[in-house]
């Protein structure tokens, strides 16, 4: 059996657990969770980063930062992960969910501008497969409307938009390291403060709204509860884990784009043929191979394709359906759940996910790839 994904280890790991837990500090904030914020913000031009238990809790934060007030409206994409939107939704905000355009699954940033309304507060742009949005287009609305970009970047570590990083263009983003993800610690997340104004409040929320970590720097001479937080912070066994990974980012990062390479040109040619989607990459954006993907012509054929796949041992999957018309959301907005989000519902419907980790071989590439022609040659 071909798993759809399989955690990749350096071997470092374990042992940077063992020497943190020698070192007889393992709560959050020592010298692994330092190292691993230094490299974010020296390798990505962040300017300040916050190691935290999970994207999903880096987006929490990050709605507390811009004050979301219930009422307030936040615009996202209905292609993504739950977490994009709860987020907001905690603290009571009006998600306004928005189409993806045609060619990949990010955002159409081109019509956003219509949906802006005073009550807008934030944009959260959702970088699918680790693939850049147009972020000058992004960055200069939300300029001329004084909102906030929070970006998702949960897919996106070492991905940039015209040479820039993923996750330093928005006020703040958000990293993941579930996992699923290139980069990885088990659960895990990262918020990037990149405008002067978050940084300091942003370590308080961290904190669970204490002034701990300036206590601790000896600019206050103690501490104690200062605003709202939370439990943001991962234990030092969590960022010993990222630090191994971290240390060998770029030879995880070669091999996964090699595997993406060796799919992109063995399925070129039937893709053509069948009138498969492939992945779009656009010019401002880089590939950083977090994901390869194919669109088939419609749900059914997808179906047979996955079920196919699965009889000749590989297991692939489809995710993410359109949020707008989730069980949850349609009930609470039935107004917004009545948005026809076409091309949304096109990838709910047709997008299919192939396995993609450190250790597929190339031998497995092929094979995959041979099972999906077989599949389309037999139709
Ligand atoms: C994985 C993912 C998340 C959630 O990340 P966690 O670290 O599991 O909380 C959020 N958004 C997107 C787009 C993701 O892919």
């Amino acid at each position: 059996m071909i798993p759809f994904n399989k955690p990749y280890l350096t071997g470092k790991e374990t042992h940077y657990i063992y020497d943190a837990v020698n070192a007889g500090k393992l709560s959050g904030n020592g010298k692994y969770t330092k190292l691993c914020q230094e490299y974010f913000e020296s390798k990505f031009q962040i300017k300040k980063a916050l190691l935290t238990t999970s994207c999903t809790d880096a987006l929490e934060m990050a709605a507390i930062l811009i004050d979301i007030q219930p009422g307030d409206e936040v615009i996202m994409p209905s292609y993504t992960f739950v977490s994009t939107a709860n987020a907001f939704i905690l603290r009571g905000a009006k998600v306004i969910f928005i189409d993806s355009n045609s060619q990949n699954p990010n955002m159409d940033i081109d019509l956003i501008e219509s949906f802006i309304t005073p009550k807008t507060k934030a944009i959260v742009p959702v970088h699918y497969a680790g693939v850049a949005c147009d972020m000058d287009k992004l960055m200069a609305l939300a300029d001329k409307y004084n909102l906030f970009v929070v970006e998702d970047a949960a897919q996106a570590v070492d991905s940039y938009y015209n040479g820039k990083a993923l996750g330093s263009i928005g006020h703040l983003a958000a990293f993941s390291f579930h996992e699923t993800k290139n980069i990885i610690a088990g659960e895990g997340g990262l918020l990037a403060v990149n405008d002067d104004r978050f940084v300091e409040r942003a370590e308080i929320i961290w904190e669970k709204g204490t002034n701990r970590s300036s206590f601790f720097r000896g600019e206050v001479d103690k501490y104690g509860w200062v605003d709202i937080g939370s439990s943001f912070l991962p234990a030092e066994t969590i960022a010993a884990f990222l630090w191994a990974q971290l240390e060998n980012l770029e030879m995880i990062q070669e091999r996964r784009k090699e595997i993406w390479s060796l799919y992109y040109s063995s399925l070129n040619k039937l893709c053509d043929e069948f009138n498969i989607g492939l992945p779009h990459i656009p010019e401002f954006a880089s590939n950083n191979a977090h994901m390869f993907y194919l669109v088939t012509n419609d749900l059914e054929e997808r179906t047979g394709l996955i079920n196919h796949l699965k009889q000749s041992g590989v297991l692939a999957v489809f995710h993410y359906l359109s949020l707008h018309k989730s069980p949850y959301y349609s009930n609470e907005y039935p107004d917004v759940a009545a948005y026809n989000l076409v091309n949304t519902d096109n990838f709910a419907d047709r997008l299919i996910r192939l396995p993609l980790y450190f250790d597929l071989t190339n031998e497995n590439v092929e094979f995959i790839c041979g099972e999906i022609t077989k599949f389309y040659i037999k139709k």
